[in-house]
């Protein structure tokens, strides 16, 4: 039987990251299972990040994850790199299992496994993914040098993605399903300046043109119902994040949308020796500061319910 762990956090976001440094700085040792190919959270594929305090500069996402992860290892957090398939998480000590087999006993868990892409929920989405479909522009823009392409969204990340997608693309559609963007002022304002981006407004998409690969959109006027297709070959869908709860369902209790439901003022769920943070709580904010904020008080969080049970280190 594997030894009794008193920490095991579950993610690598800012979330996940920041409560290791804190959890780790505490003697506590924990161990992160980090995720077998998404290490590093949804800020892996972002351009630059220009709002995280202490960078006047700005810096790039990828980057911040890495002094973010190596800030956690100096300090003695344990690293797996794989996901964790199955949890069992009721009970006085909590078992995680991995992608390899590999099982994990702890006293306490931290769950800060982020929310995932939102899908258009279109059939053809699912087929012609990796083949003009794609949700993340700094991966796949490469790939639509001169082309015409499509973002669907109205939020900061089709803003900002349309606007680094202009970089490779000979021209950019911005679909939104309203005529005001949710994205904030200054996004806006560089896209809006930008030649290569056309708005397309109260617009839904209703259908993915081809077979093998994409070839164009229909969409569907949200006002007057008339359809029309454009002619393209990318379509990015960035119409925000859903959570990654999948498996905590039926051991934790999750709000309607999946949000697991930390009580008020604190990271504790409804399981005692159970924190949440980061994007898997929070639905409001959403920014990678306030996830690390959260990820900083479920480590202080996991180490006062420690304490209450005698354990000061690992
Ligand atoms: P978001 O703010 O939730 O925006 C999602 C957008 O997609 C909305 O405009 C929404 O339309 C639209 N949408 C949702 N479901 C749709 C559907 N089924 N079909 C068509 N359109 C749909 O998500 P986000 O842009 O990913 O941003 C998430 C958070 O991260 C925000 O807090 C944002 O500020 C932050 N963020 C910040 C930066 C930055 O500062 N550099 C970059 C990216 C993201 P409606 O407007 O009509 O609801």
């Amino acid at each position: 039987m594997s030894k009794v762990e008193p920490l095991v956090i579950i993610g690598s976001g800012p979330a996940g990251y920041t409560a290791a440094i804190y959890a780790a700085r505490a003697q506590l040792s924990p161990i992160l299972l980090e995720g077998s190919v998404t290490a590093g959270g949804a800020l892996m594929n972002t351009t630059e990040v220009e709002n995280f305090p202490g960078f006047q500069k700005g810096i790039m996402g990828p980057a911040l994850m890495e002094e973010m992860r190596a800030q956690a290892e100096r300090f003695g957090t344990r690293f797996i790199t794989d996901d964790a398939v199955k949890v069992d998480l009721n009970g006085e000590v909590k078992t995680i299992q991995d992608g390899s087999g590999n099982t994990y006993l702890a006293k306490a868990v931290i769950l800060a496994t982020g929310s995932g892409y939102k899908k258009i929920g279109l059939p053809k989405e699912e087929t012609l993914s990796g083949r003009g479909v794609s949700y993340c522009a700094t991966c796949d823009g490469f790939f639509f040098k001169e082309q015409v392409i499509a973002v669907v969204g109205g939020g900061d990340s089709a803003v900002e993605e349309a606007t680094f997608l202009t970089r490779f693309a000979s021209k950019v559609y911005l679909i939104h399903r309203r005529n005001e963007l949710r994205a904030s002022r200054i996004m806006q304002q560089r896209a809006k300046d930008d030649p290569k981006i056309e708005f397309v407004w109260n617009s839904q998409v209703v259908d993915i043109l081809g077979d093998d690969k994409v070839t164009g959109l229909k969409i569907k006027d949200t006002i007057t119902g008339k359809e029309k297709n454009l002619e393209l070959t990318g379509l990015f869908v960035a119409i925000g994040h859903e959570p990654r709860s999948e498996l905590l369902k039926g051991q934790i209790d999750l709000d309607p949308n999946g949000y697991v439901i930390a009580k008020t003022g604190s990271t504790k769920t409804n399981i005692e020796g159970v924190f949440a943070c980061g994007d898997l709580v929070d639905h409001v904010y959403r920014q990678a500061i306030t996830a690390a904020g959260t990820g900083c008080q479920a480590a202080l969080d996991a180490e006062r319910f420690l304490a209450s049970q005698g354990i000061f280190s690992a």
